[in-house]
């Protein structure tokens, strides 16, 4: 077998790498995605593997494939929704195609050499402009059974105290989501609505004040429900929010009173492989 290449095709770029059979990296190039077109996306990937050579395709991409349909859906990249990627790209490559979320390929990625390595349980949180999660076991992703394994964004915050009301409204139709609140933009909300003060998530960061507290305990509870549940030996968190150092210490500090157990073993990690997590995860498609 050749090597692995590995195509994250977002809703700004698209990148694709290439890892010889050791898993070094052989070939990397980036192109802006061609948004609202879907077939130039078709065309911009099939060139860049091409540009890549030989080797089985994983791709990763903001939104997951139905299991009943095949067909694209959860896209914030909408011009991918309702289309059948995986055959379409097939069909354009020659060679079978992995698909998987990104934020799947992002626990995955470090799951098999990065923060997670050697851990049997990893679970990857994104804490972007979105929040996301992926599961991976023993090296191999979980997907389950409607294709949303991990994603725990839109469940709601637990035991929302008086500070977290009133509830915001998500994008889903729902209101109080995780994402509401942990996301870079949910926490420039919140900054915003106790102070009036509209600023970016990395200035809030640095003023170190009870919008960093508070986001920091409401992380800890939304961490601590996925640990009763899932029990992960790491959590590595990706996004722009995983480059909060003190996230690392404050957090696992906070999770213990909302954990269900007398001690918590479950490491919180920084990211190894920062940005490239989602295209290395999607060459890792293949790890068989
Ligand atoms: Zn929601």
């Amino acid at each position: 077998m050749n090597g692995r290449i590995g195509v994250d095709l977002g809703g700004t770029k698209i990148e694709a790498l290439a890892l010889d059979r050791g898993g070094r990296e052989v070939f990397r190039k980036r192109v802006p995605t061609p948004r609202g077109d879907y077939s130039a996306t078709i065309a911009a990937v099939k060139a860049l593997v091409r540009d890549a050579g030989e080797g089985s395709v994983g791709i990763g991409i903001p939104g997951a494939e139905s299991q009943a349909t095949g067909l694209i859906k959860n896209a914030n990249s909408t011009w991918l929704i309702g289309k059948p990627l995986r055959k379409d790209l097939e069909a354009a490559l020659g060679r079978p195609v992995r698909l998987e979320n990104d934020a799947n390929c992002f626990a995955l990625s470090e799951a098999v050499d990065g923060a997670g390595m050697g851990a049997a349980v990893v679970f990857g949180v994104i804490l972007g402009t979105g929040v996301g999660g992926g599961i991976a076991v023993d090296g191999k992703i979980i997907r389950g059974a409607n294709a949303i394994a991990g994603e725990w964004g839109h469940n709601p915050l637990p035991q929302p105290s008086e500070q977290d009301f009133p509830l915001p409204p998500c994008y889903c139709g729902r209101a109080g989501c995780i994402e509401t609140y942990l996301s870079g933009p949910g926490l420039s909300r919140d900054h915003e609505r106790r102070t009036g003060q509209r600023l970016k998530p990395e200035q809030i960061v640095s003023l170190g004040d009870q919008s960093l507290e508070r986001y920091m305990e409401r992380l800890a509870k939304a961490l601590a429900s996925i640990i009763n549940v899932l029990d992960p030996d790491v959590i590595v968190l990706g996004g722009g929010m995983s480059n909060v150092a003190r996230l690392y210490t404050e957090v696992p500090r906070l999770w213990g009173r909302h954990v269900f157990s007398d001690q918590v073993a479950t490491r919180l990690a920084p990211p190894v492989h920062g940005d490239s997590s989602g295209v290395r995860g999607a060459a890792w498609l293949w790890n068989d």
